[in-house]
C-alpha cells in the first residue's frame, strides 16, 4: 500500500500566484474507491482534523480498493479573512455559495442515458458501473473542454468542476463541512437513508433524490438518473454508490481531540464499503426530512441570550432565547423592561444556531429538526 500525492493548480490570482490543492490517494488492488474532501466552505475546517486522524488510523490498517483525501479543497475560500472571521461560505467576488456550483453531469453534458441503458440492459451490475463511470468521465471532460474553449470557466465554478471530476469514479463520496454554530449531523439522500445509520451520526437530515447544486447531489444524481432509466426499461437496480455531506460541528473550529471521535464515522463507513475488512456498527440516529428541517428567523432585533444549544431537544413551551433591546430600558426595572422571551411553538432538536448574539429582525436564529423519527 502506498500513497500517491498530487498537486493540482486550481486558481491563478491577480498577482500571478497559483493556488493549488493536494490530493492524497492510498491504493491497494481492486475494490471500492472513496473520495473525501474538506473545507469547500473555507471556514469549515474541522474536516482537516478528521482527515489527519484518518491518515493516522490508516497507518495501521490494510485497505482494499482506494481512498482519495483532499484537505483544504477550496484554498481561496479559506484565505478570505475579514478581521478574525473567515468569509468562507460565499464567493466574495460573486456572492454565490461555494457548494451550489456543481453540475448535473448527465443533463448538462448531453449524456445519452437511454442508449447506455439499452446497451447494458442485461449486463452484470459490476460491469455496468465500470462502463458508466468511464463514459461519465468522458462526457464530463468533453463538457469542461467546451467551457474552456468558450472562456466560460468562471471564478465561481472552476474549483467545483475540478472537485466533481475528481470524484466522478468514486463509489463513496464524503464532503466534510460544518454548520455555523452546530451539532454534528449528516445530509443523506432518501435512497441511501438505510446506509446513513453506518455513518454513526446522531442526526440525519434526509434530502430528496434531487439536484440543487451541491456536491453530494452532483455525485449521486448520475446514479439516480441511471436507476430511473433502467426502471423505465424494466430493470431493477439497487444502488451501491453513496454520497453524503458530513457536518462536523461549528465553523472556525479545529479540534484534534474531537477529530478522534469524528473519524470513527468515516472508518465505520469504510468497513461498510468493504474497504476495511471489519464488521461495521450501526447507530440509531434521529431522522428528519429536509421539509421538516425548519429555519426560525428572529422575530425581532436585539441582543440575544440563547437558552438552547445545538444538539438540545426541546418541547413546545420551552424558552429558546431572550432578546434584549437597550433602547427600552427602564432603569427602575431594567431587565424586565427591555427583554422578550421566544417560546417554542412545537417540539424539536436544535441543529444550528446563529453564531452571533447581535441579531437583526429576520436573521436566521435557529435551524431545527421537527417531525423526528427513528
Ligand atoms: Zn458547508
Amino acid at each position: 500500500m502506498s500513497w500517491t500525492i498530487k498537486d493540482l493548480p486550481v486558481k491563478e490570482l491577480s498577482t500571478g500566484e497559483v493556488l493549488k490543492i493536494k490530493t492524497f490517494t492510498l491504493s491497494n488492488g481492486d475494490g471500492p474507491h472513496i473520495h473525501i474532501q474538506a473545507s469547500v466552505h473555507g471556514a469549515e475546517i474541522q474536516g482537516n482534523a478528521v482527515i489527519l486522524k484518518l491518515m493516522e488510523a490508516l497507518k495501521h490498517k490494510k485497505i482494499k480498493g482506494s481512498i482519495t483525501l483532499i484537505p483544504m479543497a477550496n484554498p481561496y475560500a479559506t484565505l478570505n479573512k475579514h478581521g478574525t472571521y473567515t468569509y468562507g461560505r460565499y464567493n466574495p467576488v460573486t456572492g454565490d455559495n461555494w457548494n451550489r456550483n456543481y453540475v448535473d453531469v448527465v443533463k448538462v453534458s448531453g449524456f445519452d442515458l437511454e442508449a447506455f441503458c439499452k446497451r447494458n440492459l442485461e449486463t452484470e451490475w459490476g460491469l455496468v458501473k465500470e462502463s458508466f463511470k468511464n463514459e461519465l468521465k468522458q462526457s464530463f471532460e468533453e463538457f469542461t473542454n467546451t467551457l474552456k474553449e468558450e472562456n466560460k470557466i468562471q471564478d465561481n465554478n472552476k474549483i467545483n468542476l475540478i472537485l466533481q471530476e475528481l470524484a466522478l469514479g468514486a463509489d463513496g463520496i464524503l464532503d466534510l463541512h460544518t454548520g455555523p454554530t452546530a451539532t454534528r449531523y449528516i445530509y443523506s439522500a432518501e435512497y441511501e437513508e438505510n446506509v446513513s445509520k453506518h455513518m454513526l451520526f446522531r442526526h440525519v437530515l434526509v434530502i430528496p433524490n434531487d439536484f440543487a447544486g451541491a456536491m453530494d447531489e452532483a455525485s449521486f444524481m448520475p446514479w439516480i438518473h441511471l436507476r430511473n432509466k433502467f426502471k423505465e426499461l424494466g430493470r431493477k437496480v439497487n444502488l451501491d454508490v453513496e454520497s453524503f455531506t458530513l457536518e462536523f460541528g461549528s465553523e472556525e473550529t479545529f479540534r484534534m481531540d474531537e477529530g478522534s471521535k469524528d473519524v470513527e464515522s468515516i472508518l465505520n463507513y469504510l468497513k461498510f464499503k468493504g474497504v476495511l475488512d471489519e464488521e461495521p456498527e450501526a447507530a440509531n440516529p434521529y431522522y428528519s426530512k429536509l421539509k421538516d428541517y425548519t429555519t426560525m428567523y428572529a422575530p425581532r432585533g436585539g441582543l440575544v441570550d440563547y437558552h438552547v444549544a445545538p444538539g438540545d431537544h426541546f418541547k413546545k413551551g420551552d424558552k429558546l432565547a431572550t432578546f434584549y433591546q437597550m433602547k427600552d430600558i427602564d432603569p427602575m426595572d431594567p431587565i424586565a423592561s427591555c427583554s422578550h422571551t421566544l417560546i417554542a411553538k412545537a417540539d424539536g432538536i436544535v441543529i444550528n444556531r446563529c453564531p452571533s448574539s447581535n441579531v437583526h429582525q429576520g436573521m436566521e436564529l435557529f435551524q431545527i429538526m421537527t417531525n423526528i423519527y427513528r
